[in-house]
């Protein structure tokens, strides 16, 4: 078994600094917001956030899953924060993003899982940033259509849904997720006519065979975009880090990826689903 207590050269993410950083800091904060650069303990943090972009996340800090690799906290999430959709439309603005990510914890208390706050965030987005292009990374709304319609029908740039890892993983990775089930979100979003995005990590454990699977899946399901990184343990007691992939190793999937027909593969040991999002998706914003 390979020594993966001390992390290689290639991971080691650049400190946070400079007057972006601190923009987007004062802004995240002063809005009562939660970033998920923050929660997941994301390593490109100084990076984002001195080119003046982040990752906000609405819904709460709190998630009512328990995904063995994910540092937010597990619990009964607090009541709904009906204000949150016109601060984050407001931080979008101040930050003067071109394109936004906006992610959620899982509310699966709830009877539409937060799909019509997600829905009046993107609604609220649009009014005040009419040239931003929109990305949503949601959670699978248990595979309910008529709730992840009701966030289709607010029209995001991009639809997001990570299936984080292989089909053999899923259980013990994403405790309450399915693999079948992702996929058929995926496939309703393209359905509809949005560009769609997943992401994968790599290093929970999972064989060559079945990362080349699951790139095949993504492609059958018609997704567009697709990101694969490291995965990082945040806690001893997360799932641990199997192996830590080379960067030739990610060159190798991306250039496999766009062989078999994906139209964007951001494959790198630091590539998270919001990472360098803008540049990923030019293609199909025309951002
Ligand atoms: Fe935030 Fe995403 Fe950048 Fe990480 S990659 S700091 S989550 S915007
Ligand atoms: Fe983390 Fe999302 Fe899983 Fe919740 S559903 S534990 S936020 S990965």
């Amino acid at each position: 078994h390979a020594d993966t207590s001390r992390k290689p050269s290639w991971l080691r993410a650049k400190l946070p600094s400079g007057s972006g950083y601190n923009a987007v800091r004062k802004l995240v904060d002063g809005h009562h917001l939660h970033s998920v650069c923050q929660s997941a303990q994301c390593p490109n943090l100084g990076e984002c956030w001195t080119r003046g972009t982040a990752t906000v996340m609405i819904l709460g800090n709190i998630c009512t899953r328990s995904c063995n690799f994910c540092a937010i906290a597990t619990g009964r999430p607090t009541e709904l924060d009906l204000g949150e959709p016109a601060r984050v439309a407001d931080a979008v603005a101040k930050m003067g993003l071109r394109h936004c990510v906006i992610t959620s914890v899982a509310r699966d208390e709830l009877l539409d899982g937060g799909a019509s706050v997600w829905a009046a965030t993107i609604r609220a987005i649009r009014h005040a940033n009419p040239k931003t292009a929109i990305e949503v990374l949601v959670p699978d709304f248990k595979g309910k259509m008529e709730h992840v319609d009701i966030v289709l029908e607010a029209r995001p740039d991009i639809f997001n849904h990570n299936l984080e890892t292989v089909e053999r993983l899923q259980k013990p990775v994403r405790v309450q997720a399915r693999y079948d089930r992702s996929r058929s979100v995926l496939r309703h979003a393209k359905s509809r006519g949005l560009t769609t995005k997943t992401g994968i990590m790599l290093g929970l454990g999972e064989e060559p065979g079945e990362i080349e699977q699951t790139l095949r899946d993504i492609v059958s399901d018609g997704t567009d975009i697709v990101t694969i990184g490291q995965y990082l343990q945040p806690t001893p007691q997360h799932w641990p880090v199997k192996r830590w992939v080379p960067p030739e190793e990610f060159a190798y999937w991306k250039k496999f990826g766009l062989s078999i027909g994906l139209g964007v593969v951001e494959s790198g040991p630091l590539v998270r689903s919001s990472y360098h999002a803008d540049e990923q998706s030019e293609k199909y914003t025309g951002a």
